[in-house]
């Protein structure tokens, strides 16, 4: 797919955070892996530059998948707030925050009760495949109490 053949000049925004001619999809394929409450936009592709750029929503309560790789990711928050694991630290992310995921980085995005958290993330087209923690991997990490009550936090039942 080359720039001229795939990418219209003007994709218009539209309401609810959706673009002309883009479609939401599933964040990732059903049992890939854990999450909850994703979408996923794809917003421009192009060979000649060999990135992506997506946009995501994690609805009210919602998670990415907990993952790390060796391709990056640039975010920037659009929509709402939330936060983020990046590493062995939480961060507390608002709209146009600028997010930088290393290599090898564990990262994970939660959305608040309230709204949702929505982001664009800028990536290689060539990439490698996430890798989720294994049992070790997260015992590591909940060495930190601070991530340790971010993994834990999972919506209650009826709020
Ligand atoms: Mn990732």
């Amino acid at each position: 797919m080359s720039h001229s053949d795939s990418t219209p000049p003007l994709r218009r925004n539209r309401p609810g955070f959706t673009w002309d001619g883009v479609e939401r999809l599933a964040y990732k394929a059903n049992g890939e892996a854990p999450f909850r409450d994703v979408t996923r936009q794809v917003l421009f592709d192009d060979n000649t530059l060999g990135c992506q750029w997506r946009y995501f929503e994690v609805g009210p309560n919602g998670h990415s998948t907990l993952e790390r790789h060796d391709h990056v990711h640039a975010v920037m928050i659009l929509r709402g707030g939330g936060r983020c694991l990046l590493g062995g630290e939480v961060f507390e992310v608002a709209v146009h925050d600028l997010v930088s995921v290393p290599p090898q980085t564990w990262h994970q995005f939660r959305a608040g009760p309230g709204e949702p958290l929505g982001f664009l993330c800028l990536v290689r087209q060539e990439r490698d495949r996430p890798s989720l923690p294994s049992p070790q991997d997260l015992a590591r990490l909940r060495e930190n109490p601070v991530v340790a009550a971010f993994l834990d936090d999972e919506p209650s039942q009826g709020s």
